[in-house]
């Protein structure tokens, strides 16, 4: 087995385990691999691998391996930060975005999103941790940008994605991942068909899942560290 095979692998066992003390059903939690950074290699060998979910942060960095691995049947999902110029692009090239945080945006991607698609899946990114520099609608704000997405013709409301400020104690991180899972179930109870909770990373997912989280978002536990090379576009 390849390193990213069996670190896939291992990843795949330690969900599993987070899931059963959880009392959850180990399919109720989706992995999705973060290939930012890494080469279509790579997001070849973990597809091998069984993976079939990848991620992306880098809008230009995406389109060039979404265009080198067009042969396999991958689901991209675009999980950075979304300006008004890159939505065309996000709009055509990809099944789901996690990090809408503004009505201009889901509008402008749910306009631009191509006819012979499915709606683009969406998840609303939310800033549960009220760091100043986070992207993310306020937590007090999300409610009425839900309500708002919700209405978009092209776009199909999914549920909810957070990053919460990074801790190395188990309580802290469950505090908050239950945080972004209170305002999920309060949305459902307004009515809302919301099925997806998208939290938790290579340090953390434990906590997520014991929270709740539906969909983990895992990059250095699969493919190692990242050699970062900023993108300026
Ligand atoms: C990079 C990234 C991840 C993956 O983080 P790891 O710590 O490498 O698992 C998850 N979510 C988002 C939004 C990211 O940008």
């Amino acid at each position: 087995m390849t390193t990213i095979a069996s670190n896939l692998q291992a990843v795949r066992d330690a969900m599993a385990v987070a899931a059963a003390e959880a009392e959850r059903a180990p399919d109720d939690v989706n992995l999705l691999a973060v290939s930012k950074s890494f080469a279509p290699e790579a997001i070849r060998e973990a597809y091998e691998g069984g993976q079939t979910r990848f991620a992306e942060s880098y809008l230009q960095e995406a389109l060039h391996k979404i265009a080198a691995l067009h042969d396999l049947p991958i689901e991209w999902h675009f999980i950075g930060p979304i300006q008004g110029n890159k939505t065309r692009a996000i709009a055509e090239h990809f099944a789901w975005v996690h990090s809408v945080d503004r009505l201009k945006i889901a509008e402008r991607l749910s306009a631009q999103r191509p006819a012979h698609l499915p709606p683009l899946q969406a998840c609303l990114q939310v800033n549960i941790s009220n760091e100043a520099s986070k992207s993310g609608i306020p937590h007090d704000a999300a409610a009425q940008l839900a309500k708002a997405v919700a209405l978009l013709p092209r776009l199909r409301l999914r549920g909810l994605m957070a990053i919460p400020a990074p801790s190395d104690e188990v309580a802290v991180q469950r505090e908050a991942f239950a945080r972004l899972r209170e305002l999920f179930e309060q949305l459902n109870r307004q009515g809302m068909q919301l099925d997806t909770l998208s939290m938790g990373m290579s340090h953390d997912f434990a906590a997520a899942i014991a929270e709740g989280a539906t969909m983990v978002r895992i990059g250095t536990a699969i493919f190692g560290n990242r050699i970062y090379q900023k993108e300026t576009t």
